[in-house]
């Protein structure tokens, strides 16, 4: 089977567009796309932001019509923690991985940075990842457990009066990392018509914040007229529930009150339908695929810049990555040098400190000593002189004895010996 030439005209990219004039198979593509995709299953991965209690667990039960487990938390965590569970899930022949991701612990804090910065290091931690995997001489994308946030469904708590602080500093700090779904939580608690104003309320404050929320999109035409009106329900107001009550002879997941009964899948009630709806049966693939296109893109990006990457020199020229790897290793070659320079600088400075106060102390040490010897010097001089002193008198005194006893014998001698025999009888009676 032959293309038909005829039919070949230029076109814009330089590519002519031929008729086939038999069938080839290549309509089998989006089939053996769909096979493959089946056989490898799907992941999506859910992040529920809200404060304790406000029905997280609860919802996510009721969405996926299972009962996850989840644990409950008390308000006293010292700081938020995010709590990721991964669970296969199964219908017909569709795998799903499915990670739920809880914020535990979220606004229990002092200081409102501490309850979203864990979450923005969260969601940054997933896509540094994937860029070390994508980095990898050997890659397996393919059996990667891709844990990227795909969407983050964010409780606002029914107060029907406005946003939380909280809530527009974490929404604004998330919107550009993750698809931001806004739900107003435990909504049975607001009445009809103050939904209806707190709804308006909620969304001219995020566009007056400019807080920038996941937009079904509108450009594919089989979903667009959908998308386009549930776009228009914004933030969905939800009730969540594990319990079945029966109505009308049927079970349906609902919340039983003294004055009636609120039946989550009834879209008069509230717009649990619609969330489901949107996030599992038409949008899921534009999530995951809005995550990487956008937000995974925006992340890598700015990591590769901040590694000095760039598409294009200085003068609008494009750089290979070759030239931009050499580029930057001249730079950190540079930058080291630059450093080691200014730590010998440093070194010589400080020896050159140590040294003068060395000198310093050995100077003070010399004049101390001389100051010593001189003292001592004088000391022994003092001493000398008293010793001369000491020596003459007893010379002196050694002197004057031998005079004495040279006086006192020579009056012995000359002293009569009756004169000196009654002297001695005197001396006896
Ligand atoms: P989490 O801490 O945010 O996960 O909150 P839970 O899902 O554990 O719910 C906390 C409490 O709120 C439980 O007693 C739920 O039964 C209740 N709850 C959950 N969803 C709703 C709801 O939509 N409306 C009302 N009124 N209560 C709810």
């Amino acid at each position: 089977m032959a293309a038909s030439h005829g039919a070949g005209q230029p076109q814009n990219d330089g590519c002519r567009s031929l008729s086939l004039s038999g069938h080839v198979g290549v309509d089998s593509l989006p089939e053996q796309l769909v096979n493959k995709s089946i056989k490898q299953g799907f992941c999506f991965n859910i992040l529920c932001i809200g404060e304790t209690g406000i029905g997280k667990s609860t919802l996510i039960d009721s969405l996926f019509n299972t009962s996850f487990d989840d644990p409950v938390s008390t308000h006293f965590q010292p700081n938020v923690r995010l709590r990721a569970q991964t669970y296969e899930l199964q219908e017909s022949n569709v795998r799903l991985k499915l990670t739920i991701v809880s914020t535990v612990g979220f606004g229990d804090q002092i200081k409102k940075e501490e309850s979203y910065q864990p979450i923005v290091d969260y969601i940054d931690a997933q896509f540094e990842a994937y860029l070390q995997e994508e980095l990898k001489i050997k890659r397996s994308l393919h059996s990667y457990h891709d844990t990227r946030i795909h969407v983050c469904l964010y409780f606002i708590s029914p107060t029907g009066h406005s946003l939380k602080s909280l809530d527009l500093l974490t929404m604004k700090s998330l919107d550009s990392k993750v698809n931001i779904i806004p739900i107003i939580g435990k909504a049975d608690s607001v009445s009809k018509t103050e939904l209806q104003k707190f709804k308006v309320k909620l969304m001219s404050e995020l566009v007056s914040n400019g807080v920038q929320i996941y937009q079904f999109p509108t450009d594919d035409e089989t979903v667009s007229e959908i998308n386009a009106i549930m776009n228009g329900h914004l933030p969905f107001a939800v009730v969540g529930s594990t319990e079945e009550v029966k109505v009308e002879n049927k079970m349906v997941k609902a919340r039983q009150y003294p004055w009636g009964i609120v039946q989550v899948e009834d879209e008069n009630h509230c717009d649990f339908v619609k969330l489901r709806e949107m996030l599992i049966c038409t949008n899921m693939e534009d999530l995951r695929e809005q995550t990487h296109a956008q937000h995974y893109e925006l992340y890598r990006r700015c990591r590769l810049e901040e590694m000095g990457f760039r598409d294009t020199g200085p003068e609008n020229k494009p750089v290979s990555l070759q030239e931009a790897y050499e580029a930057k290793r001249h730079e950190f070659y540079i930058e080291m040098q630059r450093k080691e320079e200014e730590m010998r600088q440093v070194f010589v400075q400080r020896v050159k400190e140590k040294e003068a106060i060395l000198k310093e102390a050995e100077q003070e040490i010399q004049a101390k000593f001389e100051h010593l010897k001189r003292l001592h010097q004088e000391e022994r001089l003092k001493l000398e002189k008293n010793r001369r002193v000491l020596e003459d008198e007893m010379a002196m005194f050694i002197k004057k004895k031998a005079a004495a006893e040279l006086l006192q014998t020579q009056a012995l001698v000359s002293t009569p010996v009756n004169f000196k025999k009654d002297k001695d009888r005197k001396n006896f009676t």
